[in-house]
């Protein structure tokens, strides 16, 4: 006999025998958020918000943050890994990319912000080459005297509080992110989860000695993930940074967003990658791109979409 209820989720009255929820919709709206307040609690234990915790520390604040979608920057974080490959059978990843900022992070008078339009996928031995080189008009970034004190993160910060001032910064785009992502937790995290299923007390265990454990413990299917070619990622990049949209013999016009104006791209040849021509009076700019596999071509064509 159906009896009148109140929905767990949206308060309101309907009939049900022993449902919680008056419709699939709020029971998945309730699941949601259920996920939703765990990411939050946990944040400084999964992958990612680690990696932003770590990347607030290195700035010395949260403003790096400033208008940055979280769900596209956390996109853009696991196309960077994407491309990288892993080998975990010999535990090394075979070819690395690294999100590398255009307005850099160290710099004098300003902060790169972390921002999809300030990173750009490139390879770790492009970014490292570059260092804290930037030609002052592309990418994102605050200046340092307009940094504000309360948004400070120290050195000495645990890990948790920098979690909750992510949190309070972004507001919505950080409710956004945990309630449509699905996030993994950190490697460290998992091991400890397994260790403490085969009955390991892992408390007061160094790293070293927690992955010793869990190769003694795990021995789940090993994967191989292939990493993209330095081709391929550089014009996917191009495209998501808005450079270019396609190869050919077309002259494109595209509002660069690297330097916020509009840019002509000139392919003579898909072949070979390699800058021709800058017009540095006449706005806008124009691009030469010819293709390569070449590594310094490589780097040329890097040097396109931001500044060695
Ligand atoms: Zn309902």
């Amino acid at each position: 006999m159906p009896k009148t209820k109140i929905c767990k989720e949206c308060k309101k009255k309907f009939k049900t025998i022993r449902a919680t929820y008056c419709s699939d919709a709020c029971n998945r709206r309730c699941l949601r958020k259920t996920k939703a307040a765990k990411y939050s609690t946990d944040f400084h234990k999964l992958k990612f918000g680690l990696w932003l915790i770590g990347e607030c520390k290195r700035a010395q604040t949260v403003e790096i943050l400033t208008g940055v979608n979280l769900c596209e920057l956390h996109s853009l974080w696991v196309t960077c890994k994407k491309y990288s490959g892993f080998n975990q059978e010999e535990w090394e990843v075979i070819r690395k990319y690294e999100l590398s900022h255009i307005s850099p992070v160290a710099h004098p008078q300003s902060i790169g912000l972390l921002h999809p339009d300030n990173l750009v996928i490139a390879p770790d031995y492009y970014n490292r080459k570059r260092g804290t080189r930037w030609n002052g008009v592309s990418g994102k970034w605050i200046m340092k005297y307009n940094l504000q004190t309360k948004l400070r993160v120290k050195q000495t910060d645990t890990i948790e509080a920098v979690s909750k001032k992510i949190q309070k910064f972004c507001g919505s785009s950080f409710t956004d992110l945990v309630e449509s992502k699905t996030l993994s937790k950190s490697f460290i995290h998992k091991m400890k989860d397994k260790l403490i299923e085969h009955g390991v007390d892992v408390s007061g265990l160094s790293y070293e000695e927690i992955e010793k454990q869990f190769a003694l413990h795990d021995s789940s299917k090993k994967y191989v993930l292939q990493s993209e070619d330095c081709h391929t990622v550089f014009i996917e990049e191009c495209e998501r940074l808005g450079v270019i949209y396609c190869i050919g013999n077309y002259h494109i016009d595209q509002f660069d967003q690297l330097h916020g104006e509009p840019v002509f791209v000139h392919s003579p040849t898909p072949e070979c990658l390699l800058r021709n021509v800058v017009n540095d009076l006449l706005k806008p700019k124009y691009y030469g791109h010819m293709w390569s596999i070449d590594c310094q071509m490589e780097l040329n064509g890097y040097a396109v979409l931001y500044p060695l």
